[in-house]
């Protein structure tokens, strides 16, 4: 079996005890475990340079290679590029992108010294796997080294529509670059589709040979690899952690109250404004809700250093601040808003105990705390997932309450419907929704990419062209 190499922007180290490690570094490191093999990317901490090689830690089977980010670099490459430009580029969000020369040279100089410190640490049939924005030039970078190993890239986000795209500036170089891989992964068809056509026709490629496409040179594959979770792992988890102290305080604290339920990092693809703007909506047009339902949205920060995140904390701190102003009594606190994370067990618990799980994202790659919320419900009294048609999850849970996120109304309407919901019901669409969750797993998810990238020749072995 060849040995597994994985690349993202941070790996979790196995000291990393935050107890916020997701369903993926999990994922990943059961591979890594199997194959032997390496993980490399950025250390997490900021130095004066860049480093120049990785330091490795090796623990059982699995290497960990990483590298320190040079402080300019980091704010060019992570908070410039990566998460002013390219994140609101692949959500859709034109009017926030910010593009710079200056942090666009910095993405492909961190791409670039990320591919000289890897160098060194490849043999000839190594497996190698990236992941995600922030490096997708890598590949491309490993090339002009002379890698000829199998190497795939799979995108978390989304892919955006052409149109969208044809906005970035020196978007080429992006396509260019994802045609250096072997095999590239998105998680719909909507992406996929996206991806061909920018590749048919802003790239004058060739897609007429099913997953097989050819531009700038190169013919690679490109396919639907729809991200999953160990449900019956998460399942189990839930079941047991409700028990445990945090759960049972919260559950006491509801007083019989149905608990509505949102989780998300704090970031402007997550639609908090108009999510907080439905549960108002929903208390001011229903009398017979107000006092008996409470909506506790956990929010942890993320990416505070850019102003976008900042402001977008300052608007919904002023939101809930009205919503609870307006609608709380002496005795409930309508919206619980926390801006702090949790880790997996305890948010397990919290989405069994949860009635209705509010997901309303207004651009999402997949949205794994979607699939949480299935797999953490109590099979005889499941709660109801309300969720935007725009998470890529709608595609396999489509017995969700799916809902436009844009539309206000709509998600008010649909809050009212799951809270009276019968239990048939419910029932019947959480059993259509777990089988959907249970048949893609975190490990199916990561075995058909392996597969498909291992079927891929190396570069060495295909005859050359004339
Ligand atoms: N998560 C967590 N603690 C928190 C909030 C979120 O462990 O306080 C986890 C959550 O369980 C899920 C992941 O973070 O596994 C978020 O993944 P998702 O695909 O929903 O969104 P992303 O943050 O990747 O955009």
């Amino acid at each position: 079996m060849a040995r597994l190499v994985v690349i993202s922007n941070r790996v979790t180290l196995p000291s990393d005890r935050s107890g916020s490690t997701g369903g993926l570094a999990v994922g990943l490191r059961d591979a890594l475990r199997r194959h032997s093999g390496v993980w490399f990317g950025w250390s997490g901490k900021v130095a004066d340079a860049t480093s120049t090689s990785a330091r490795i830690e090796k623990a059982g089977r699995v290497s960990y290679a990483t590298i320190d980010l040079g402080r300019v670099d980091l704010a060019q490459y992570y908070n410039g590029y990566a998460n002013s430009t390219l994140w609101p580029l692949l959500h859709y969000r034109l009017g926030l992108i910010e593009f710079t020369s200056e942090t666009y040279d910095g993405y492909k100089r961190v791409n670039a010294a990320m591919a000289r410190a890897l160098v060194p640490l490849l043999k000839p049939d190594d497996l190698v796997w990236v992941h995600d924005y922030h490096l997708i030039p890598l590949g491309a970078e490993l090339r002009g080294f002379g890698v000829a190993n199998r190497i795939g890239f799979f995108l978390h986000t989304p892919f955006p529509a052409m149109e969208v795209l044809e906005a970035l500036p020196r978007y080429e170089g992006l396509l260019s670059a994802m045609s250096a891989y072997d095999q590239v992964g998105f998680q719909t068809e909507n992406d996929l589709r996206a991806f061909r056509d920018c590749i048919l026709h802003l790239c004058n490629g060739d897609t007429s040979d099913g997953e097989a496409l050819t531009a700038f040179g190169r013919t690679f594959r490109a396919g639907v690899f729809p991200i999953g979770i160990d449900a019956a792992e998460f399942a189990e988890t839930a079941a047991a952690a409700v028990a445990l102290p945090d759960a049972s305080r919260l559950k006491a604290s509801l007083v019989g109250r149905s608990l509505i339920i949102g989780v998300d990092r704090l970031d402007y693809s997550k639609g908090l404004p108009n999510r907080f703007a439905a549960f108002d909506q929903l208390l001011a047009r229903r009398d017979d809700q107000r006092g008996r339902v409470t909506f506790m949205q956990i929010a942890p920060r993320s990416r505070s250093d850019v102003p976008q995140y900042r402001e977008l904390r300052r608007r919904l701190e002023q939101v809930a601040g009205r919503i609870n102003g307006r609608f709380a009594d002496p005795d409930w606190t309508p919206l619980r808003y926390l801006n702090k994370g949790f880790p997996r067990r305890t948010l397990a618990a919290f989405y069994r105990i949860a009635r209705v799980g509010l997901v309303t994202p207004l651009r999402d790659g997949m949205n794994l705390v979607a699939k949480e919320y299935v797999a953490a419900q109590d099979p005889a009294d499941p709660g109801i997932l309300v969720l935007s048609r725009f998470a890529g999850a709608a595609r396999e849970l489509d017995a969700a309450l799916l809902v436009n996120p844009f539309d206000i109304d709509e998600i008010a309407d649909a809050l009212a419907r799951a809270l009276a919901m019968p239990i048939a019901e419910r029932r019947e669409r959480w059993a259509a929704m777990m089988e959907a969750v249970q048949s893609n797993s975190i490990g199916n998810w990561r075995d058909r990419f392996l597969d498909a990238l291992q079927a891929q020749a190396r570069v060495a072995d295909l005859a050359p062209t004339l």
